[in-house]
């Protein structure tokens, strides 16, 4: 994967715990973005006593630094691409004082600087569905809003998205005929990792082809998957499903894991990627 610097630009709070990083630089000339509205890339943020620079090449430092020097990985979709201005935007979630993406979101300033690769991706709206269904959390926001922009206009788009009240939700701008619903948590957590599933189990979904994009924290994926699978019969290559993150695991630990779950998951309905 090619490696990219860049330096922030600016960092804003766009909600309660979402921080909105605007990156901008030299080390972004040739940047190109793949066919994907859902594209990522990986950042790599050093830990604070690096002996190294801000701008280094992950696999260099891998193979000449021990590992608790390494950079720790993380994963950001891009929300929004500017290739005349050169303007790198994410949407990077702060949950608490947790981790290294979010700490580092909360604390990014201008000047900054963030070494970066990628990108990859694989989802965009097919303008073919008859409607779209887009389902997710606040790390999938930035990937929901971004296809959003993409839906063919006056296309029927059934958008659920849970966060933690009303000032955590944001303005979906998109050419669709929009139905956005926002589901609250309580603090429950009972019940608050299936909101976004009963949601859709009451749901009358629109008549025709779905293109359903469903992203997120991977239980809540995995259970929304089964439903619209086995439940309502949307077919497998209609949807677009990936658990981003896992409730108690850092992102380390989730990799460690993420192939068996994934596989565990496709197994339960039929086989193949979905
Ligand atoms: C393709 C892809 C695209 C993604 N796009 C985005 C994006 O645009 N914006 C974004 O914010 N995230 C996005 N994510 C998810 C993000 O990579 C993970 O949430 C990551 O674990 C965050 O790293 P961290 O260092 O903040 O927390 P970690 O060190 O990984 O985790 C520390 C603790 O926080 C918990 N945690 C992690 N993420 C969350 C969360 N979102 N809410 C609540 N608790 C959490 C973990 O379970 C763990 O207990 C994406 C993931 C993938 C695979």
């Amino acid at each position: 994967m090619p490696t990219w610097h860049a330096t922030v630009e600016t960092a804003s709070w766009l909600t309660p715990v979402l921080v909105r990083v605007v990156l901008r630089g030299d080390g972004l000339a040739g940047f190109a973005m793949p066919d994907a509205t859902d594209a990522y890339v990986n950042v790599a943020i050093p830990p604070q006593d690096a002996p190294y620079g801000p701008v280094f090449v992950p696999a260099e430092v891998r193979e000449h630094h021990p590992e608790e020097l390494w950079p720790a990985r993380r994963r950001y979709t891009v929300r929004r691409w500017e290739p005349a201005s050169g303007r790198l935007t994410l949407d990077v979630v702060v949950h608490g004082d947790e981790g290294v993406g979010g700490p580092w979101a909360a604390r990014a300033e201008a000047g900054d600087v963030l070494v970066l690769e990628g990108p990859g991706g694989g989802y965009r709206p097919d303008p073919d569905a008859d409607w779209h269904l887009l389902v997710g959390d606040e790390s999938a926001l930035p990937a929901i809003a971004a296809s959003l922009e993409a839906v063919p206009a006056g296309r029927r788009a059934v958008v659920r998205l849970v966060c933690d009240g009303p000032d955590h939700e944001v303005d979906l701008p998109s050419p669709a005929d929009l139905d956005v619903g926002w589901l609250h948590r309580s603090g429950d957590p009972g019940t608050d990792g299936t909101l976004l599933l009963h949601a859709l189990e009451e749901l009358d979904l629109p008549a025709g082809r779905v293109h359903a994009f469903v992203h997120g924290e991977a239980d809540e994926v995995r259970g929304i998957r089964r439903h619209l699978l086995t439940d309502r019969g949307i077919a497998r290559a209609d949807m677009s499903c990936s658990p981003y993150w896992r409730r108690t695991m850092t992102d380390e630990a989730w990799r460690r894991v993420k192939r068996d779950f994934v596989a565990q998951m496709d197994a339960e309905v039929g086989t193949g990627a979905a």
